[in-house]
């Protein structure tokens, strides 16, 4: 099992930074999915209005979550849904195990879900005596493995094709082996059996259409389909978030989320289900329950900017796009959340208390914001967490050494709001530093300074830990300026 915690998070990346097989297995990612991405969106003309579109979908939606939520439980439940509403995690996990307990079911299997990870649902079940079986591949590929998704859409991308043929050796028993095909059929088969004892079945919710009471589960195995309709019993686990105003709002976002998530025009299958089996010679399950989970979304929903974070359709494009995820993979975050949305999210839905390295657990670079689907601004929520942890740094008690690390930090901003606020001091400053890093440059750069160096310049050690810092150029603008080049300028352009 994955041990790693948010609030380890630089000490994890360091970690994974020195793991060169996670390192091979993420190698391919962002060429792979963000290649299939930039393709897929080719084919559609006006990918630019659809997300604008989408985006105010969301918006007029968790505008007004309190009448579309009642108005989808009600559709739902006119279908033959049994609505479920939970307040936490613990009382989504809670009524999942009560539905199991009245139907005295022991076989269960799962489709893969977020929000049932989000809630560790699984161990709930576990540590009262039920075994849960994932049926998605990669979910049962780290079930197997007893570890936790490391990407939202594609959970064992940490791994490489060695690592889980030794997995299907160890925990299987068969024969060694590497080749994909036999690996595959011999989950199938595995998982086949599962589908065929199982009482009930549990899935996530891509999209829950108020207008209808319908959901929406999008996968392309075929297993989430097998869940939602062999057993029973079909229980969904649905953050509140995931509903939409109307059928049709479906087209909009069907032709997004494939595209940006795994580069697909859609996905192999997608399963709409309205409440239960109309007559006894129907398909589908007999009872379809579904949990509507709130876990910390009505927090996020009140404050106009973190509320957008609600807007997110797990499509997982900007995890394949982050510089970060693609160097360190998931599990560093120590969050079912990773990446640029992880480092979002994690911190509103647990406190940020323990997860309060995730918001700086990135460049800024805006590679994300360009990929979501629904336009949201994460390095402008990420700004907005960094400003609620220092302004909770500068109200709260500190220790010692944080006092001490907060000091120097003040100190040494006013030193330098001092020298570049002053021409003379700014000169002086430049100066002098042009000829202090003669003693740490080379060839025009500055390398890996002395850990005495890293102590006098923190900033300059944690820099050049892991990549060059430029050196000062060895002539300033000014100069340059004042030897003739503004001789060069038209005379009207020289001042
Ligand atoms: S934040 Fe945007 S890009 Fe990232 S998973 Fe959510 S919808 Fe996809």
């Amino acid at each position: 099992m994955n041990q790693q915690t948010s609030e380890n998070f630089a000490q994890n990346a360091r970690v994974a930074l020195q793991d060169t097989t996670l390192r091979g297995a993420l190698k391919n990612l962002a060429k792979t999915f963000g290649g299939r991405r930039k393709t897929a969106i080719s084919s559609v003309e006006n990918w630019e209005e659809l997300r604008e579109k989408a985006r105010s979908i969301k918006d007029e939606t968790l505008l007004h979550l309190d009448k579309y939520l009642e108005k989808f439980a009600e559709n739902a439940e006119k279908a033959g849904a049994k609505i479920h509403w939970a307040r936490d995690g613990k009382e989504a996990c809670q009524i999942v195990l009560d539905l199991i307990n009245t139907k005295n079911a022991v076989h269960v299997v799962k489709s893969k879900s977020m929000a049932t990870e989000e809630i560790h649902l699984n161990h709930a079940l576990e540590n009262s005596g039920i075994e849960p079986v994932e049926t998605d591949l990669g979910e049962w590929i780290i079930q197997l493995a007893e570890e936790t998704p490391s990407h939202i859409v594609v959970p064992a991308i940490h791994k490489t094709k060695k690592q889980i043929a030794e997995l299907f050796v160890e925990k299987v028993g068969i024969a060694p082996t590497e080749d994909v095909d036999v690996l595959t059929k011999t989950a199938r088969n595995i998982l086949r059996s599962k589908f065929a004892e199982a009482e009930i079945g549990i899935s996530g919710v891509n999209f829950g259409v108020a207008e209808t009471g319908t959901i929406l589960i999008l996968e392309n195995e075929g297993n989430a389909r097998l869940t939602t309709s062999l057993p029973k019993t079909h229980i969904a686990v649905m953050g509140i978030e995931k509903i939409i105003p109307k059928f049709t709002d479906l087209d909009v976002f069907l032709k997004l989320l494939p595209r940006s998530g795994t580069g697909q025009k859609l996905t192999t299958y997608q399963s709409l289900i309205t409440g239960t089996k109309q007559n006894a010679n129907g398909e589908g399950p007999e009872e379809v329950h579904i949990v509507l989970m709130d876990n910390g979304r009505s927090k996020m929903l009140a404050h106009p900017v973190t509320r957008q974070s609600l807007a997110c359709i797990r499509c997982g494009a900007c995890l394949n796009a982050c510089p970060v995820y693609q160097q360190i993979g998931g599990h560093a975050y120590g969050s079912v959340y990773p990446g640029p949305i992880g480092a979002v999210i994690t911190p509103q839905l647990v406190g940020i208390g323990k997860t309060k390295q995730l918001p700086y657990a990135s460049s800024l670079c805006g590679a994300c914001r360009e990929v979501c689907p629904v336009k949201i601004d994460i390095p402008g929520l990420l700004l907005h967490l960094r400003a609620e942890i220092t302004e909770g740094e500068a109200n709260g008690k500190k220790s010692d050494s944080e006092a001490k690390g907060k000091f120097a930090e003040s100190l040494a901003f006013k030193v330098y709001s001092i020298a570049w606020g002053n021409a003379g001091t700014y000169k002086f400053g430049t100066k002098t530093a042009r000829f202090m890093q003669k003693a740490v440059a080379k060839n025009g750069k500055i390398g890996k300074v002395s850990n005495l160096m890293a102590k006098i310049a923190p900033p300059l050690g944690n820099w050049t830990e892991f990549r060059d810092a430029p050196t000062i150029a060895p002539k300033s603008f000014r100069d340059i300026w004042a030897e003739g080049l503004k001789e060069d300028l038209p005379a009207n352009e020289r001042e």
